[in-house]
This record gives structure tokens, C-alpha cells and sequence, in this order.
């Protein structure tokens, strides 16, 4: 199909210094958990980010130098000419497909406690290292030979990076990570040379690395710089106005202004917390600072605002870290007039959780995230079928319709039946909850492509029996019905259920889902869940008039979602609204009238008053259809029946990213050799021995 030709601008090539990007997508660096630990698995997915039609596709931070490391993070490493094969495997997979590669150079500093290396972690002044574990660990302040050494290394590494390959060689002073930010803002330098104090000396090392740089490799590389134009830090960090200031001091000198804020929790806000675009004010100006382009994020997925903030010159090239993982072939869509086929992010932030936990990235909408080399999937191309035996997918949530999605696409026949008069399951249920409007997002993409596929078949209002599917004889079946929350308070602090007096009004999160409100005023809900759904209730209830209060044994508010950098945000906006929090509390007994809380850590035990109670604790799989399909197995062959597979929360409850993961699975795996779990079922890189 053409594309929109209000699209075109978004394809007008740019030249960036001395190298030419073939449109204005640009993939920012962004952070995914493989690093150095999975270097063939993360070339091979930046390689199908450039596959996919981005112009530019650049790494995640890259250390430079062995004094800085970032462990227990996972990123990559250029210590040394012996990481450059590393590197140049993937700027090699991003050339394959026409795409510019972008290497971020980055010395940690200050954010480093060293872990790995043991070497003592240098700043512009001697702080306690700013990490997100309250390292005992202190800087010391770097003198004068120390940057004379770090502006060497970042010469090597910057050489490094062309001998691997990279067409773009970042100076990094962005997030507040980058050390070069550390010299720039007075909350972290406060040092009295001429690398401090004035806004000029707080610059010099800045310009100084962009120069050298340039000189190092910028004959043949352009040098963008990754800046924050805001720390959000009132008085004492980097504002706009001084952001501008700086910028006049150096405007000139990299090859592109790629502009973010600081920290990374405020530029990566969930769409619980901000909008598509958040950022936009940031850019207002920014073009009338610097004659060199500008790049910008704000989880862009749409097209026409692209092209309109392209057109409008508040941006020459747009930039993206999440919706190009949600969607690494979001310009190949764009540029074939495929808009419609757009796997919009949701803006969850499970793809931050791979980084925070250390794991390869995964994503919620995109199950072949980090899957690229490890397990052979694709983001759109699909294996086709290798036999005509149709298949029955029973239940419609995340699970069911990415199975039926990619089934569909592998070309099998495939008759999906859902109980409800409408698909999604559990995300059509939570997308009504305060801020997750956008988690709606995985039910329409999958809903729109399946709804082109003529060989997917979906009946809604079809509740089906064991006997409906013994009598229809499909000969593969997928029980995809989901989970449902306990309500006896099982969960990770107790095993065994908790006395609960009939008298007291008790819900659960798919009560409310479904429409139910506490009777009385004041509720109490029970978290020992631990991630986003007791933070959300506490905000609906509280909106809805009711005295609330928290209560989980862990130390704050939705702790898991320190994983998806919301924590903060959250235990922020409850407070706000009135919530009250109450951490280290254990739920001993549900009275009539109260509850029976003790302190996690003494057992000291105190009742508080509630005319009702919520439970967020766990869940439980729907299987009763399996279980019961299992114990009828002797039934199959005269069904007609060769399999029967229980897969997503009817397996075992998780996350949406596990349940859409579970389907991409089953589709990939079907008519496959069994997987006896006997070896290994995906690729991994195996470190080779040095010599001893
Ligand atoms: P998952 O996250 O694993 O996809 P969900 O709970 O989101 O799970 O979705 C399960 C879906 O299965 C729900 O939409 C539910 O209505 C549907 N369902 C459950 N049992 C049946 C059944 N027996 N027949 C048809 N649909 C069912
Ligand atoms: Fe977007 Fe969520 Fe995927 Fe991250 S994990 S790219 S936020 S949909």
C-alpha cells in the first residue's frame, strides 16, 4: 500500500555531521538486560530493529573503562580492543539493513559502586555513590591527572567504537547516569577549579570530550550528545534555564542534540503517569539554541504526530526506545501505509524490568522481544504451518488471542471461543482501572490482526464444557481461561488461608473490576501482591470517596514496580490522595467489624477498625476446564483429539507479558518435536575458557 503521503517528511533523509541517517527514525539508546552476558541475542535484535526501517539504531550505555562498571547491571562493555568483535556484531547486523548504528560511551562514575571491579568510583566530587541500592560505597573527588585519564580513555573508546564499526559515537550526559551530567550539575559538582563553580567551568569537561571526540573520530563519525535539559530537582539541579545556557556554550559543537530528562524514572514514565508526548515542551525551543538537529522521545506511536512535530521544526529526527520495541517494524509500517498493523506500546514498562532484574528485555506486547536469536521469532514473519489440523483456542484474554494471532499467521485454521461478549480477558478488565487506559493496546492490536486473517474464527458468548469440546473434536486444543483472585488471602506471606469472618464485607480485585464497591466508608486493602493492582484499587477506592488504607508486609507501596521505575510515583500519588500507607503489616484475621494486623518484624499485634476489607493476594488458574479435559483423556481418540495444552494465568497466573509470551509459545512450538525439557529448548552464548 502507499504510504499517507503527509508520512513523507518522516522519510526525508538527514545528514547527521559527516553521515547520512535514510529517515527520521531513530532508535535512542535503551538499556535490555543482555549486554555483555548476551552479545549475539542483542545484535540479532538491534539487527531486526534495522530490518524494521529505523534510520538510526544505536546500543545501550557502554562502558567505557574497566574504573567504571555498572554491575549488578547488565549493559555492554568496551574496556578493551578485546570487546570490539563484540560490538562490531552488531553494528554489523544494524548495517545489514541500511540503518546508521549508534554507540553511547558511557563513564558511570558516580553511579557505580564498582562491584565487579573493586576499583574506587571517581566523580567531580566525593560523594556516596548514587546508585538504586544505597551502596556504602563513596566517590572520591578526581583530580587533575584523573580527568587528564578519563578524557584518554574516552579517546580509546570512542576509537573503539569506529573500529567496530559505529557510525554515530555518543558523548553521554544525560539521565543523570552520565558522569559528564555529574560535572555539569551543582547537586553533584562542587568542586572549586575550573571544573566547577561557574556555569562555564561546570561545562569545560563537556566541550573537552566533545572535542576530543570529534578530533578522535568525527571525520568519519558524527558525535551527538545525550543531554537533560531538566533534572527536576528544583533550585539545586539542572533547569531549563540553565540547561539553555549551557547548550549556547557548546551548541555547535556535537553533531545532533539528542535531548531527554533527568533521572530516567521521569523520561520512561509509565502511561499510568504520563501521557504520549510529556516530554513535547522540551523541545519548544531547542531548535533556535543550535542550528544541528535535534532528536526527542515522548513513547511516539503515532505517525501523524510524528510527522507533524518534523514538519513543525521541534524536531528533525523522532526518537524511540519503547515503541520500537513494542514494534520494531513501526517505520516499515509507516512507509507501506501499514499503519493500521502498529503494535502501539503500552507504556508498562515490563521491557525496564528486564534491565532492573538483570534478565534478557522482554516486552508485553512484543513476545519476540529478545526471543530474536535465542529462540528464532520474529515480530512479523511466521513460520507456515506444517499441516492442515485446525485448532481450538479456548478463552480470548492476552494468552488466547496472541495464539490465535500468530496461529493465524503460521496459516493454521483456528476457531477461537470466548465466554464474554467482547475479548481481552483480564486486560479489558484492567484497562477500566485509573491510568491503565492504554493496556487496552494489546487487546486491539491482536483483535485488528486477527480480524484480517480468514482462517481465525472467533465466537464470542461461547462459554464452552468439556462436552462442547469432546463433541467438536478439534484435534488441537488450548485452554487459555485465565485466573481469578483468591479471596482467602494466600499469597506470598501466608501460605494457608486466613480466618475471615462472614460478617465483614470482602472483596476482591475482580469484584471491582466487575463493578462493586465497599458498602462503608473506611476499607482496608490487604497488598501482598506486590505490583501495580493494590495501588490501583487504593486509587479508585480513594476516588470514590472512601477512607483507605494500605496495608502490606513489604516496606512501601507496589514494591515490585520498582522493576518498572513507577514505585515512587505511585506511593507519591497515594499519599497525595489521601491514602494511608501502612508498611510491615502482616493480616493475622479478618473480624467482623476489624482486622488483626502485627508488625512484620516484632509480631506486635494491633486491630483497626474497616467496614470492609480488599484482598490483593494471588490468584487462581481457571482450570477446571483442563483439569477436567486431562481426566477424560481416555475420550480424545475417539474425538478426534491429539492434544489438549493449559496455557497463560489458566497455567499458571502472571504477568500479561507471560500470558502473550505463553501464546507466541504455543503457536511457535506447535507441530514442533515435543520439548522433553531434556536439553536446553533456546540458544544461549557460552563464555569460552581462557587458558589457566
Ligand atoms: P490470560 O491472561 O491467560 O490470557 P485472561 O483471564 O485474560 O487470561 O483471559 C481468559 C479468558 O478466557 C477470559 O476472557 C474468560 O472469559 C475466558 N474463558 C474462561 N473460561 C472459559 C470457557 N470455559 N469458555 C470460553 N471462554 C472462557
Ligand atoms: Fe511498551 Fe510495555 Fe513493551 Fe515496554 S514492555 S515497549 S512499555 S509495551
Amino acid at each position: 500500500m502507499p504510504r499517507e503521503p503527509s508520512h513523507d517528511i518522516l522519510f526525508e533523509p538527514i545528514d547527521i555531521g559527516p553521515v547520512r541517517a535514510k529517515n527520521r527514525f531513530y532508535q535512542v539508546p535503551h538499556c535490555n538486560g543482555m549486554g555483555y552476558r548476551d552479545p549475539t541475542a542483542l545484535a540479532h535484535m538491534r539487527g531486526i530493529k534495522a530490518e524494521g526501517g529505523w534510520g538510526v539504531v544505536c546500543t545501550e550505555q557502554v562502558e567505557i573503562h574497566h574504573t567504571s562498571d555498572i554491575t549488578p547491571f547488565i549493559e555492554l562493555r568496551l574496556w578493551d580492543d578485546r570487546d570490539v568483535p563484540t560490538l562490531a556484531r552488531m553494528a554489523e547486523k544494524i548495517h545489514e539493513h541500511g540503518a546508521l548504528a549508534g554507540i553511547e560511551l558511557a563513564y558511570n562514575g558516580l553511579n557505580g559502586p564498582n562491584l565487579y571491579g573493586r576499583e574506587v568510583p571517581m566523580a567531580p566530587t566525593g560523594f556516596p555513590v548514587a546508585s538504586f541500592t544505597y551502596d556504602p560505597v563513596q566517590a572520591r573527588t578526581m583530580d587533575k591527572e584523573d580527568i587528564r585519564n578519563l578524557r584518554r580513555w574516552h579517546r580509546a573508546a570512542a576509537r573503539r567504537g569506529r573500529e567496530a564499526g559505529f557510525d554515530l559515537v555518543y558523548v553521554y550526559a544525560g539521565h543523570a547516569l552520565g558522569f559528564f551530567h555529574h560535572f555539569l550539575s551543582r547537586r553533584y559538582n562542587h568542586r572549586t577549579d575550573e571544573y566547577g563553580g561557574s556555569l562555564e567551568n561546570r561545562v569545560r569537561i563537556l566541550k573537552e570530550i566533545l572535542t576530543d571526540t570529534r578530533e578522535e573520530v568525527g571525520d568519519t563519525c558524527a558525535v551527538p550528545c545525550r543531554f537533560s535539559v531538566d533534572e527536576i530537582a528544583g533550585p539545586d539541579g539542572i533547569d531549563r534555564a540553565e540547561a539553555e545556557d549551557m547548550i549556547g556554550l557548546v551548541a555547535e559543537l556535537p553533531d545532533l542534540w539528542d535531548i531527554c530528562l533527568a533521572g530516567w524514572e521521569s523520561d520512561s514514565k509509565t502511561s499510568r503517569f504520563g501521557p504520549e508526548g510529556e516530554q513535547e515542551f522540551l523541545y519548544e525551543n531547542m531548535k533556535s539554541l543550535t542550528s544541528k538537529p535535534v532528536v526527542g522521545v515522548g513513547r511516539y506511536t503515532s505517525p501523524d504526530r510524528m510527522a507533524s512535530l518534523v514538519r513543525k521544526g521541534v524536531l528533525d529526527l523522532i526518537g524511540c526506545a519503547r515503541p520500537s520495541i513494542a514494534d520494531p517494524f513501526l517505520p516499515h509500517k509507516v512507509e507501506n501505509g501499514r499503519t493500521d498493523d502498529i503494535r502501539e506500546c503500552i507504556g508498562c514498562n515490563i521491557c525496564v524490568s528486564g534491565d532492573f532484574t538483570m534478565s534478557p528485555i522482554r516486552c508485553t506486547q512484543n513476545p519476540s522481544m529478545g526471543e530474536e536469536w535465542r529462540r528464532g521469532w520474529h515480530p512479523e514473519y511466521f513460520r507456515p504451518s506444517r499441516c492442515e489440523r485446525p485448532v481450538l483456542i479456548v478463552g480470548a484474554g492476552p494468552a488466547g488471542l496472541e495464539a490465535a494471532q500468530a496461529l493465524g499467521k503460521r496459516g493454521y485454521e483456528v476457531v477461537l471461543a470466548e465466554r464474554a461478549t467482547d475479548v481481552g480477558g483480564r486486560v479489558s478488565r484492567e484497562a477500566g482501572l485509573p491510568g491503565l487506559a492504554q493496556w487496552r493496546r494489546v487487546r486491539d492490536y491482536r483483535e485488528g490482526q486477527i480480524g484480517k486473517l480468514p482462517n481465525v474464527n472467533v465466537y464470542l458468548d461461547s462459554e464452552l464444557s468439556a462436552d462442547h469440546v469432546l463433541e467438536f473434536g478439534f484435534p488441537r486444543v488450548v485452554v487459555a481461561t485465565g485466573a481469578r483472585w483468591r479471596r482467602d488471602g494466600v499469597a506470598h506471606h501466608w501460605t494457608r488461608p486466613i480466618p475471615v469472618s462472614p460478617a465483614m464485607e470482602l472483596l476482591t480485585p475482580d469484584e471491582i473490576m466487575a463493578g462493586a464497591l465497599p458498602g462503608g466508608s473506611s476499607v482496608i486493602i490487604w497488598d501482598d501482591d506486590h505490583y501495580y493492582m493494590g495501588g490501583v484499587i487504593a486509587e479508585l477506592l480513594r476516588k470514590k470517596g472512601r477512607d483507605v488504607t494500605l496495608m502490606t508486609p513489604a516496606a512501601e507501596v507496589s514494591t515490585w514496580t520498582r522493576n518498572t521505575m513507577e514505585q515512587h510515583f505511585i506511593q507519591a500519588r497515594l499519599l497525595e490522595m489521601g491514602v494511608e500507607i501502612a508498611p510491615h503489616r502482616v493480616l493475622d484475621e479478618v473480624k467482623d467489624d476489624r482486622v488483626v494486623a502485627s508488625c512484620a518484624f516484632t509480631g506486635a499485634s494491633r486491630q483497626t477498625a474497616a467496614d470492609s476489607v480488599v484482598l490483593v493476594t494471588s490468584r487462581l488458574p481457571d482450570n477446571g476446564l483442563y483439569r477436567e479435559l486431562v481426566a477424560r483423556r481416555h475420550e480424545w481418540n475417539q474425538a478426534g483429539i491429539e492434544s489438549v495444552r493449559c496455557i497463560g494465568d489458566a497455567d499458571a497466573p502472571a504477568t500479561i507479558a507471560h500470558a502473550v509470551f505463553a501464546g507466541r509459545r504455543y503457536a511457535e512450538d506447535l507441530d514442533e518435536p515435543v520439548d522433553s525439557g531434556d536439553t536446553v529448548s533456546f540458544k544461549r552464548e557460552i563464555t569460552e575458557l581462557s587458558a589457566c
